[in-house]
Formats: C-alpha cells, sequence, structure tokens
C-alpha cells in the first residue's frame, strides 16, 4: 500500500508515541491538581508550549492548546467577531479556505455580520491588492489561510499582515498545512491569530493549538474550569499536547531535508507525466513541497480513485462524493469558476515513508488509468 494523502491526514511516528506513553499510564495525573501527578502534567504541558512558542517566535502564554485545527479556526473567527463586534461587523476571508474556516464565517453571516470573500485567481494566490480593495473603515478581522490544503498554495500572509497591522486590522491565518512544515515568525509577519494541528504533522489527532497576540482577548466560545488562563475550559489533553511538540520538534529539525525529498519526488512525478501521452495540468502554482493536485481531462474521477486504490495507491480528490453525486471541489471553483477541472483532479500530497521508487509506482498507475479514459 502506498500513501499519498498526507495533507488529509499523517501516521504518528513512534517517537512521538513513545513521548505521549507515560502521561497516559504513569503520569496521568490532572494539570490542575497540587500533588505530584499533577505537577508532573502541569510540567510537560509548559515544556510543550515553549516549544510551541519558539517555533513561531511568540510568547508561551500567546499559546491556547485545543483539539484541533477546527476548533482554534472556530475560536480565532468566532471569539475575536464577537468580542470586537462593537468596533465593525464587516470581515473578510478568501473562497478557498478549509471549512473550519469557512463555516465559521457562515455562521458569522448568520449573527448579522457582513463577510467579503475574496476571489482567488487561476494561480490559487490571493493579492495583497485584493485584499486591500476589500477592506473597509467597518472592517474588523480578516482570515487568509497560510498554506490551501487542497493545491498547496502559499499566501503572502507577511504582506498581508504587515498592511493589517497598519490598519489596525485582526489579522488571523489557517496555518495549519505549513506549521513545522516552513518557519512562521508571528511578529515579522504581522499575524495575531494562528492555528495548527497535530495529525497533519506525523503527531496525534485531537490536539492543535490557536496562537493569540497578547492583549487581544477572545469571547469565550466553551464553559467550565479556567485551563489555559481562562480561555478554553475542559482538562487539557495532555499525552496529545507532549505528543504534538515532539511532532513539532521533529518537523522542524528535518524541514530542510524534507522539503528538497519532497521537491525531487514532485519533479519526479512530473517528469514521468509529461514524457508519457497523456493529457494533464498542474492546478495552481507551486508552494508546499509536499502537495501537488492534477488535473485529468476526461477522466471520471469516482472509477478513477477506485482504480488506483485497487493498485493500493491512495490519493485524494477535494470533491467530496455524497450519495453517488461528485460535489465540485469548493477550491478549484473558486480559483478556476465552472470548468471541468473542478471534478476531475487529484491531490497528491507527500510525506514521510514516500521515496522515488513509490513514485515511479505512482506515476505508472496514473498514466495506465488515465490512458483508459483518454484512449490515448
Ligand atoms: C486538516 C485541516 C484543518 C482541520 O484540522 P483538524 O485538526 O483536523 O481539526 C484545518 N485547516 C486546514 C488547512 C487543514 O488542512
Amino acid at each position: 500500500m502506498m500513501y499519498f494523502d498526507h495533507a488529509a491526514t499523517t501516521p504518528m511516528r513512534p517517537e512521538v508515541l513513545e513521548k505521549m506513553t507515560p502521561y497516559m499510564l504513569e503520569q496521568f495525573g490532572n494539570p490542575s491538581s497540587v500533588h505530584a501527578f499533577g505537577r508532573s502534567g502541569r510540567a510537560a504541558i509548559d515544556t510543550a508550549r515553549r516549544m510551541m512558542a519558539t517555533e513561531l517566535n511568540a510568547k508561551p502564554t500567546e499559546i491556547i492548546f485545543t483539539s484541533g485545527g477546527t476548533e482554534a479556526d472556530n475560536y480565532a473567527i468566532i471569539g475575536a467577531a464577537m468580542q470586537y463586534q462593537s468596533r465593525g461587523r464587516h470581515v473578510i476571508t478568501t473562497r478557498f479556505e478549509h471549512h473550519a474556516v469557512l463555516h465559521a464565517f457562515e455562521e458569522l453571516e448568520k449573527r448579522g455580520f457582513d463577510v467579503t470573500y475574496l476571489d482567488v485567481p487561476a494561480s490559487g494566490v490571493v493579492t495583497e491588492e485584493a485584499l486591500r480593495a476589500a477592506v473597509r473603515p467597518d472592517t474588523i478581522l480578516v482570515s487568509i489561510m497560510f498554506g490551501n490544503n487542497e493545491v498547496g498554495t502559499i499566501q503572502p500572509i507577511a504582506a498581508c499582515g504587515r498592511f493589517l497591522q497598519e490598519q489596525q486590522i485582526l489579522f488571523h491565518t489557517d496555518a495549519v498545512q505549513v506549521f513545522a512544515k516552513m518557519a512562521i515568525d508571528v511578529e515579522e509577519m504581522g499575524i495575531d491569530l494562528l492555528s495548527a494541528s497535530g495529525h497533519k504533522i506525523n503527531g496525534p489527532k485531537g490536539v492543535g493549538l490557536l496562537y493569540v497576540r497578547s492583549g487581544l482577548k477572545l469571547s469565550p466560545q466553551s464553559f467550565g474550569g479556567e485551563q489555559e488562563r481562562k480561555r478554553r475550559a475542559g482538562t487539557e489533553n495532555v499525552a496529545g499536547i507532549v505528543g504534538f511538540a515532539e511532532a513539532v520538534r521533529l518537523t522542524a529539525a528535518e524541514r530542510p531535508q524534507q522539503t528538497s525529498h519532497y521537491r525531487q519526488l514532485r519533479t519526479l512525478l512530473l517528469e514521468r507525466l509529461e514524457a508519457s501521452t497523456i493529457d494533464f495540468e498542474v492546478n495552481g502554482t507551486e508552494g508546499l513541497a509536499q502537495v501537488i493536485n492534477l488535473y485529468f481531462p476526461r477522466v471520471e474521477i469516482e472509477p478513477f480513485l477506485i482504480m488506483l486504490d485497487m493498485r493500493g495507491i491512495a490519493v485524494s480528490s477535494g470533491s467530496a462524493c455524497t450519495a453517488g453525486s461528485i460535489e465540485p471541489s469548493h477550491v478549484l471553483s473558486a480559483m478556476y469558476g465552472e470548468n471541468p477541472r473542478t471534478k476531475q483532479s487529484v491531490r497528491i500530497s507527500f510525506g514521510r515513508g514516500n521515496d522515488a521508487a513509490q513514485v515511479e509506482l505512482l506515476a505508472q498507475g496514473l498514466i495506465d488509468i488515465v490512458k483508459s479514459f483518454q484512449n490515448n
């Protein structure tokens, strides 16, 4: 079996599991307890928090642990909009965000906020100019993803962040696909709120973080204990937080080698496809080394994915298949409008364990199956 769907999720690294195990078996105390069991959990969370802060050039008090990327996105967007709505009720995002962001903005619309969805050009990169044109005197919050999860394109986060800082408009970025894989400096980039998740970087599922610039207040979205400096109620996922931090440490340490490894795999795949007779196009411009989205004209995506799966190859289509009908990918629709490619594209996302031999088999599988649809 060959797994090329690392943008959906990744396997946990054994080193990560090893770090987590003691916090489930022996050091299981509640971090809010004063006894030694509790203090050990508290100390582990503090260490993890410092690690995360260092990775972002933030302060430990600016990190809130969450149950994942989705909760972090929801808390940032709903929490900031509700808290600062007296300053204005206009908010901005893009049309190709992850649903954890898009659906949070739809919720804000229901609550009476005015939402501007920035159009996305075919390059898959929104521009600072488009953002400038959308900003109004009553704009209070902007959310633009760092790296897109379907096409891998990187957005001009630093340029947008510096502009929004001048305008005194809050800036959130969903950095789930990028955190630990690329260097992020929240100070230099003018980021006020940032979401990340454990399971996209070979860490555990069900844990994430939200960076919140000091001085900012978010309207609480859950109610209970006083954990996370009264900002996120509920007993901390100690083992998950420890595993997440270890995943960040390992990913960041191996960043240069892994990035160039994925670029080589990408180049190899494209070389093989170009040398064949099949028709294909790359969706969006190159961004994250490990994500590539390919359009295969005239291919029926559902049987195509099943045929690949029968060869032991796991890739994904951005288009969701609900009750037998293929819904076009909202990301590709944002980039290309109504276009067959919104239903005839696949995402290949590399990760640890993928090598050149696997990519040769992937390329051969793609070529054989695409030919059966294209008759070339
Ligand atoms: C996976 C993902 C999320 C959701 O994170 P979870 O931890 O699975 O809730 C949010 N945004 C992006 C860009 C993602 O890829």
